[in-house]
């Protein structure tokens, strides 16, 4: 999936900046000494190698294959001595799991991402999207950011907990399914096992740190803690058959015709979430003078800046219910009137809101007893605090040595797997830790995926800060080495 919250607002021109006061829990000194201890030089030529090899698996789903990329990520942890079980799946598909003991002291912490991949139209790349290529300084390659990258990250960080030996004091379990692009059966597959994971915590896919998003200058690392549900829906026509050249009243043509003309004059309800608010309260912060007090301020924002929100697709995704034809069925004779004719609707609601009150909407909007609304497949809405140790570990770590760098809470308008673990009492976040200019978010699932070869390292010091700092146990000396463990390579 891809991130959500996408704008530039014109405000006033920008203003002296100002620092934002330290997030409640955040970065402890002794994560920093583990952090130092950490080879920095050697970690982004091995990270390169890492991703550029995944990369050059081809999981593209459908079909998946993922087992190639769960293979490769097996080589690689075994090598260094961390166990790892396959969870099967069908041929030639199937997930990983990887496992750093703790303590027991608290519950484990999952490093989550797919290892599949959307398909790609290799034509209209720059280079061969499955090579590896590295090329004026970015990566290039189906899942750089979606999302290899991660998995790259978040193997690396087990490879360097385990290299130096880290007490923790909870598990550390890597999590690489397979099948998020399409159904979502890997992450299901490991659902069934959760008695075996039970993690606390997850960190996924969702947002990144966006260069210059809200104001020029400042990264906002976006933080999803929430994802829309969606919602699939039939809506069908029906009315009398009969010979294409004689056109009566009471077609289902006519009937779908006038459906659509209806959900065309649907209007907006905007709902402010709170984490909207949230992350336009911190940005504004940051960010300082006029500008930056309209964000902080709830009702300044809904009035000034509301009109502006609504005008972008993405914020007007952020704050509203979307209800969007993407396609048709039915009768294809020319000359035949059929008895039911439809249209596909892709519905997202946002969390709070349900299919129910969706359809009671729509219902009621197109108002047309010959028009049914058949749900095809839904989620619900869902999502995590922001009051969390991990999420404020996140967020720390995100702008840790940026002048102008803002970490903040948003709601991601697409599907990621953390929908599925949150009803577990899961807390799931989304980030992944690459600062990146907004336009290179178009390239996931799109032409010249990439990412700057220059944020592997910060990327991994990002992810692997907080989750030193929510998973370090202070109170034990270093683990010894296991005694096939190579070291840094
Ligand atoms: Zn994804």
């Amino acid at each position: 999936m891809v991130l959500s919250l996408f704008l530039t607002i014109p405000l006033a021109a920008a203003a002296p900046h100002r620092a934002l006061p330290d997030d409640a829990g955040g970065p402890s000194r002794a994560a920093d000494a583990v952090l130092d201890r950490v080879d920095w030089p050697a970690a982004t030529p091995e990270l390169t190698t890492l991703l550029s090899d995944l990369l050059k698996i081809r999981s593209v789903n459908p079909p998946g294959d993922e087992t190639k990329a769960v293979e490769f990520l097996e080589g690689v942890l075994a090598k260094e001595g961390i166990a790892t079980e396959r969870v099967p799946l069908s041929d030639g598909r199937s997930s990983l799991i990887a496992r750093l003991p703790g303590s027991g002291a608290d519950k484990p912490i999952c490093l989550l991402s797919h290892v599949d991949v959307v398909p790609v139209e290799p034509t209209r790349w720059s280079v061969d999207p499955f090579a590896g290529v590295v090329k004026d300084g970015f990566l290039y390659g189906r899942g750089a950011l979606d999302m290899k990258g991660m998995t790259a990250l978040e193997t690396m960080t087990m490879l360097q907990l385990h290299r130096l030996g880290v007490p923790l004091r909870r598990e550390v379990i890597l999590l690489a399914v397979a099948d998020e692009e399409v159904d979502s059966q890997g992450m299901d597959s490991v659902v069934k096992l959760w008695d075996r994971v039970g993690c606390s915590h997850v960190v996924n896919e969702g947002g990144y740190g966006l260069e210059g998003l809200f104001f020029p200058g400042q990264t906002f690392h976006a933080i999803s803690v929430a994802e829309k549900g969606a919602v699939w829906i039939r809506m069908i026509a029906s009315g009398k058959p009969g010979h294409g050249s004689t056109p009566i009243a009471g077609r289902a043509p006519e009937h779908l015709t006038r459906a659509l003309e209806r959900l065309a004059t649907r209007k907006d309800k905007v709902t402010w979430s709170p984490a909207l608010l949230e992350a336009f309260r911190r940005v504004g912060a940051e960010h300082g003078g006029v500008a930056g007090a309209i964000l902080q301020s709830p009702g300044l924002l809904k009035l000034l800046v509301k009109p502006k929100l609504l005008a972008n697709p993405a914020t007007h995704a952020a704050l509203t219910d979307t209800v969007n034809v993407t396609g048709f069925f039915g009768g294809n004779a020319p000359n035949v009137v059929p008895s039911e004719v439809g249209a596909v609707l892709d519905c997202r609601i946002l969390p709070g809101h349900t299919v129910d009150a969706l359809l009671a909407e729509l219902t009621a909007l197109v108002d047309d007893p010959a028009v049914r609304f058949e749900v095809t497949s839904s989620t619900n809405a869902n999502g995590s605090p922001w009051d969390d140790p991990f999420f404020a570990a996140l967020a720390a770590r995100a702008v840790e040595g940026q002048e102008h760098a803002v970490a903040g809470p948003v709601v991601s308008v697409g599907y990621t797997d953390s929908q599925a673990l949150r009803p577990l009492g899961v807390h799931a976040y989304g980030y992944v830790p690459f600062v990146i200019a907004p336009e290179l978010l178009g390239t996931t699932h799109g032409d010249d995926e990439r990412v700057p070869v220059s944020e592997l390292a910060p990327g991994l010091r990002r992810l692997m800060g907080a989750v030193l700092d929510v998973s370090l146990d202070v109170t034990a000396g270093p683990r010894p080495l296991v005694p096939n463990n190579p070291g840094p390579r």
